[in-house]
C-alpha cells in the first residue's frame, strides 16, 4: 500500500493559515495600515471600494522596499521586524509574524508598488493566489501601495460569508478610527467608492478625536493622566453628560496597539459610577503605556487581546486615572475647549486642566486611607468646624425632626470659587429660599444658583460614607432602645459578610441568636425615629443596587446609605440648613452630579439672564 500523507501544496497551506489573519476586508485594512506605520509613515491615504470586497488599496510615504525585500515581504514569516525569539518579548512595531502579505497575497490579487525615496526606479509586484504574475521596475512615488483586490475570489465559501457592504464598511471604518486614533501626528484620509468619509490632518490627540467623532466632542473631552512606576495612563475620557446607551466610542491601546479588555472597561465604568446611569457608557480613548516584558500580547491571533502580568495594578491606574479626570474636572468647567482644540502638546497639558499629577505617590498606594488622610480635601476640613444640634422643626408639615447644620465659616471658599469660576463666589446675601420644597435658589454676584436639594444631599452624604468607609471610624450614636432585626437566612449572611463596613459606616450591631442582630448604635449623623426600618431599608437598597449596578461592596453601602438617609423632595428646610447644603455640596469631590448621574445644580448666569429681556 502507498504511503497516505503528502505535505500541502503552499498554495493551499496559505490559504489556510490566511484563515487567521484574513477574515473579512477589515482585518486586511488593519495589516496594511499597520505596516504603513511601521514603515514610518506620515501619510496613509485608503481607498475602499465595495465596503472592501473589490479593493482595499493603502498608500503611504513610507521608507519604502528594495526589489529584493518587495519579493520577500511575500513569504510566509518574511519579517524584517524581528530577528529572533527573544525580540519577540520586546516588540515595539506592530507586525512581527511576516503573515500578513502572504495571507493577503494567498486569498485575494494583490498589487504592490514601493520605491525607497534615494532609489530611482520602484518595483512593482502582481501576485494573486500566492503566485506572482509579474515583477518588473516601475516608476511610482516613494513610499509603498499596496492594493488588494477581490478578496477571497478563490475561496468562493468565504467570499459567501461576507457580510453586507454597510456591515463590512463598518468594520472598516473601526479599524481605520482605531489606527488613527493611535497615531493622530499621521495624515489619513479614507475613501470609499470615490467619495471621502475622512480626511484627518496630522496633529493632536484631541483634534483627531473630533476630526473622527464629530465637532461636539470638542466640549465634551477631559484629558486624563495617571503616571505610575508599573504602567501610564494618557488619554480623554468624555464628560458623564456626553455618555451615550450604547456601547461604542471606548478604546484603549497599550503600547499604541488598540486591545480589547472587558476588565480594563469596568474599571472605567467603577470610576464613572455614580457619575452616570447603569445603562450609559462613557466615551473613552485611553493609552497605556507598559514594558512590553509585562504583557504578552500574542494570545489571540488577531492580536486584540492582551494579557498583563500584574492586572490588578493596571486595573487600579486606570481607575484611579478616571477618577482623577472626573474628580478634577468641576475644577476646570471654565476651559473652553472650542478656543484650542489642541490642548497644547498631545500630552502635554495646559496648566489650568493639569489634573493633580504632581500628586506623588507609587502605585501601590491607591485607595489608602493614608493618602487622604495626608491630603485631606477642602470638604473634609468643612467637615471640622460643623457643630451638630437637633431640635424639632416647628414649621415642618409633619412634624419631623430635621437636622440644623451651622454653616461653618468660608473655609470652603477656595472649591466653591473653583467650581464656580475664579471671579465669582458663593454670596450669602441671605437671599436663599426653596422652591417647590424641592430646589434650593441662591444668588451668587454671577447669577444663580438652583440645587436639587435631594440630589446633592445624596451626593454629599454619599461622598462622606464613602470616606468613612475607608477610613473606617464612622462617628456612632447609641439607640436608645436596641432593636432586634430578625433577617432571612440570604440576608443575615450577608449582613454577616458586611459587618466590618457597617461598623465603620458607624452602625454598632452584634450577631443576636440564629439569625438576627441587635442594633446597639446607627450612624451619627443620621436622624433615626426607627433605627429598625432604617437598618432594613439600607439592606433593602444594598440588594437592589448589588442587583443593578454589581456596585463593590463599599461603593453600595455608601450609596445606599446615602439613598435611605438623605433629605427628600418636599422636605422644607431653613435658611442656614439650606446653605450648609450648598456650601457642602461645592466641597464634595464631585458637586456636578447626583448618584443616578443626574445634575445636582444648575447655574443661571446673569448673562442669560439678561438676554431673556433681550438685553
Ligand atoms: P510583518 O508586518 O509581520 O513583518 P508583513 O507580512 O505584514 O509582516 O510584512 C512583511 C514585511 O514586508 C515587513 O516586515 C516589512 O519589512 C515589509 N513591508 C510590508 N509592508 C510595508 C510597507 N507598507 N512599507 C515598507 N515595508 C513594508
Ligand atoms: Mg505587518
Amino acid at each position: 500500500m502507498s504511503d497516505l500523507i503528502q505535505l500541502l501544496p503552499d498554495s493551499i497551506a496559505n490559504q489556510i493559515a490566511a484563515g487567521e489573519v484574513v477574515q473579512r476586508p477589515a482585518s486586511a485594512l488593519k495589516e496594511l495600515l499597520e505596516n504603513a506605520v511601521d514603515a514610518g509613515a506620515t501619510r496613509i491615504q485608503v481607498v475602499v471600494k465595495e465596503a472592501g470586497k473589490q479593493l482595499i488599496q493603502v498608500i503611504d510615504n513610507g521608507k519604502g522596499m528594495t526589489p529584493t525585500d518587495a519579493r520577500m515581504a511575500f513569504e510566509r514569516h518574511a519579517t524584517s521586524k524581528i530577528r529572533s525569539s527573544e525580540d519577540l518579548f520586546s516588540i515595539r512595531t506592530f507586525g512581527f509574524r511576516g503573515e500578513a502579505l502572504a495571507s493577503i497575497a494567498a486569498v485575494a490579487q494583490v498589487e504592490l508598488k514601493t520605491r525607497r525615496t534615494d532609489d530611482e526606479l520602484g518595483t512593482l509586484i502582481q501576485i494573486e493566489g500566492s503566485e506572482v504574475r509579474n515583477q518588473e521596475p516601475v516608476a511610482t512615488g516613494p513610499g509603498t501601495s499596496v492594493s488588494m483586490k477581490n478578496l477571497f475570489y478563490n475561496v468562493p465559501a468565504r467570499r459567501n460569508f461576507l457580510k453586507s457592504n454597510p456591515v463590512e464598511m463598518r468594520h472598516i471604518v473601526e479599524e481605520f478610527q482605531r489606527v488613527a486614533l493611535a497615531y493622530s501626528e499621521i495624515s489619513f484620509t479614507l475613501m470609499q467608492n470615490d467619495m471621502e468619509i475622512f480626511q484627518l490632518h496630522g496633529g493632536k490627540l484631541s483634534q483627531r478625536i473630533v476630526g473622527l467623532f464629530g465637532k461636539n466632542y470638542q466640549s465634551q473631552l477631559v484629558p486624563c493622566e495617571e503616571l505610575t512606576p508599573h504602567v501610564n495612563v494618557k488619554g480623554y475620557i468624555g464628560k458623564p453628560e456626553s455618555a451615550k446607551k450604547t456601547r461604542g466610542e471606548q478604546f484603549f491601546f497599550v503600547n499604541n496597539r488598540f486591545i480589547k479588555s472587558s476588565y480594563l472597561n469596568h474599571a472605567v465604568s467603577n470610576a464613572f459610577e455614580g457619575l452616570i446611569q447603569p445603562d450609559q457608557h462613557p466615551f473613552y480613548v485611553l493609552f497605556l503605556e507598559i514594558d512590553p516584558s509585562h504583557i504578552d500580547i500574542n494570545v489571540h491571533p488577531t492580536k486584540t487581546e492582551i494579557k498583563f502580568d500584574d492586572e490588578r495594578t493596571v486595573y487600579a491606574v486606570v481607575r484611579a486615572a478616571v477618577k482623577q479626570a472626573l474628580g478634577a474636572h468641576h475644577v476646570v468647567p471654565a476651559l473652553d475647549f472650542s478656543i484650542d482644540v489642541n490642548f497644547k502638546d498631545k500630552w502635554d497639558q495646559d496648566p489650568n486642566t493639569k489634573i493633580a499629577v504632581d500628586r506623588e505617590y507609587s502605585y501601590k498606594t491607591f485607595n489608602t486611607p493614608e493618602l487622604k488622610k495626608a491630603n485631606p480635601s477642602g470638604w473634609e476640613k468643612l467637615f471640622e468646624g460643623v457643630q451638630r444640634t437637633v431640635e424639632i422643626d416647628k414649621s415642618s408639615n409633619d412634624e419631623e425632626e430635621t437636622e440644623i447644620l451651622t454653616f461653618p465659616s468660608r473655609a470652603n471658599t477656595e472649591s466653591e470659587s473653583k467650581l464656580l469660576g475664579s471671579s465669582e463666589s458663593l454670596e450669602n446675601t441671605g437671599t436663599t429660599f426653596q422652591v417647590e420644597n424641592n430646589y434650593i435658589v441662591a444668588q451668587m454676584s454671577t447669577g444663580l444658583l438652583i440645587v436639587d436639594q435631594q440630589a446633592a444631599h445624596e451626593r454629599i452624604l454619599y461622598e462622606r460614607y464613602l470616606r468613612q468607609l475607608k477610613l473606617a471610624q464612622g462617628p456612632s450614636q447609641q439607640s436608645l432602645f436596641p432593636p432586634v432585626v430578625e433577617l432571612s437566612p440570604g440576608d443575615f449572611e450577608l449582613v454577616s459578610g458586611l459587618m466590618p463596613e457597617l461598623h465603620s459606616l458607624g452602625f454598632m450591631i452584634s450577631v443576636f441568636g440564629n439569625q438576627a442582630v441587635v442594633i446597639q448604635g446607627v450612624p451619627a449623623d443620621i436622624q433615626v425615629r426607627n433605627e429598625k426600618e432604617l437598618f432594613e431599608g439600607l439592606i433593602e437598597q444594598f440588594k437592589n443596587f448589588k442587583n443593578e449596578l454589581s456596585l463593590e461592596t463599599r461603593e453600595n453601602l455608601a450609596r445606599s446609605l446615602a439613598r435611605r438617609s438623605s433629605l427628600k423632595r418636599g422636605q422644607k428646610l431653613k435658611d442656614q440648613e439650606m446653605e450648609t447644603l450648598v456650601g457642602q455640596l461645592f466641597a464634595c469631590q464631585n458637586p456636578n452630579y447626583g448618584l443616578s448621574g443626574n445634575k445636582t445644580f444648575v447655574k443661571l448666569d446673569l448673562s442669560s439672564i439678561h438676554s431673556f429681556f433681550g438685553k
